[in-house]
């Protein structure tokens, strides 16, 4: 039986990482798909292989090229791509995937995958992203700013997902997400 694709989306500064890690940590059976990226990593969090591969411009291109990609996207400034082979592998050993992509990687991956199951995470208020973007302090004031001026957009998609969670308390959020996986697992038992 294949796995299923989950993917999840959400402005900058959401919590999407922190709902991720807690949740995956209490679910078996699920990977994390590790992008590859032309922006450069924050020295204080981000590692090589486990946040994303981070490569050129030109690697990013050749990539595109060869169709390595199974959907990719500019965002904030930089490119984004999701790795097909490792996406198609596990799917095919009957492990689910989940996909942490923005709104434009999101509707690609849906329009050639209808059976993808898509997640936005949606902050309880903007006043609330603003406050946890500015506390993050892992990119430049300029980032920041980049970042709060395409939440708007982004949120302005939520509808089309097909599940919106709130991460109002990240534990809870968390719970909400496995319950979305589970949900998908007993109905084709
Ligand atoms: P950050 O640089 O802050 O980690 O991520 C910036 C944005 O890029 C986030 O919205 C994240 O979900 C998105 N992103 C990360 N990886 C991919 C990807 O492979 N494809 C697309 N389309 N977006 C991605």
């Amino acid at each position: 039986m294949r796995g299923t694709l989950f993917i999840f989306s959400g402005p900058a500064g959401v919590g999407k990482g922190t709902v991720l890690k807690l949740a995956l940590g209490r679910l078996s059976n699920i990977k994390y798909s590790v992008s590859c990226t032309t922006r450069s990593p924050r020295p204080n969090s981000d590692k090589e292989g486990e946040s994303y591969y981070f490569i050129s411009e030109d690697e990013f291109r050749s990539m595109i090229k060869a169709g390595a990609f199974l959907e990719y996207a500019r965002v904030h400034g930089h490119l984004y791509g999701t790795r097909r082979d490792f996406v198609e592998k596990t799917l095919e050993a009957g492990t689910d995937i989940v996909l942490e992509i923005d709104v434009q990687g999101a509707f690609i991956v849906k329009k050639n995958m209808p059976e993808a199951v898509s997640i936005f995470v949606k902050p309880p208020s903007m006043e609330e992203l603003n406050r946890r973007l500015r506390g993050r302090n892992s990119e430049s004031d300029e980032e920041q700013a980049l970042r709060i001026r395409n939440a708007a957009g982004e949120l302005d998609c939520a509808d089309s997902y097909d599940y919106i969670i709130v991460n109002d308390v990240a534990e809870r959020a968390a719970e909400e997400f496995i319950k979305i996986v589970k949900s998908y697992r007993e109905e084709t038992i």
